[in-house]
Formats: C-alpha cells, structure tokens, sequence
C-alpha cells in the first residue's frame, strides 16, 4: 500500500511570512493604512481601493459562521482523521477564513459558538491555523 500525504500550503512570496508565523503561533493579518480594515495576506487591494497595508497579529479570537462534519475522506490521507470539522470562522478582527475546528465533537459546535486559534507546526517554517471552541 502507497502512502499517501495531506496537501499542505503552498507558500508564495506573498504568503510566506504569514505561513512561517503560523509556525510560530502568531495570525497575522493585514491592515489597510487608509480605511484599518483586515484582510488576509492574500490581499493585494483593499475594498476602498488602497494598496499599503500594515502586517497586525489577529487576537485569535472568532466565531463559527458556517461548518460541516466530514465522514468520508476525499482522500486516503484525511482517512485517520474521519470524522473532522471543516468550518468558516469569522475572527474579531471581521476577516474570514476556513479551518478545522478541532478537540470538539460536531455535536457541540454551532453557528455563532466562539472559538480560538491554536496552530498546527508542520515544520519550522510552516505552520497552520486550527481552532477549538471555548468552553462556556
Ligand atoms: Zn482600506
């Protein structure tokens, strides 16, 4: 039997740094220097039409707006995770991004629910965004 491997990300030039400070537990996010709001890294344009942004660490902090639970695997590499959380979060800072809710059963997970960012270090240059719910 072959062994098969997740996908990971992809770094760009424009993205490296945001994927390397995920290796070392920090959400950076973008901030337009005309309007503040955020974007993430791949942002090149904000909505008002400006171009210079300032690189901000996220809070971590932010709620689900949508998610599902996966039970069939796309791919055998996803197979020893089943079933896992596949969500839309919203963080504090009103950008949106999709990730893993992890350390939760769906059954506990709901539109709305805060959750916060932990980070999954694939290497010391890589690392990604994950989140768990906060307890009540
Ligand atoms: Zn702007």
């Amino acid at each position: 039997m072959s062994e098969f491997k997740k996908p990971q990300p992809s770094p760009t030039a424009w993205t490296q740094s945001f994927w390397q400070n995920c290796a070392s537990e920090r959400l950076m996010l973008l901030r337009c220097s005309t309007c503040s709001a955020h974007h993430l890294p791949t942002r090149r344009v904000c909505s008002c039409g400006a171009i210079n942004f300032d690189a901000v660490e996220s809070v971590g902090l932010g709620e689900i707006i949508s998610y599902t639970e996966v039970h069939r695997a796309p791919d055998p590499a996803f197979k020893a995770e089943l079933p896992y959380v596949i969500a839309i979060i919203e963080l504090q800072e009103g950008v949106r991004l999709m990730s893993n809710i992890i350390q939760s059963e769906a059954k506990d997970l709901g539109i709305g629910k805060k959750v916060q960012c932990v980070f999954e270090t694939l290497d010391e240059t890589l690392g990604v965004p994950k989140f768990k719910l906060i307890k009540d």
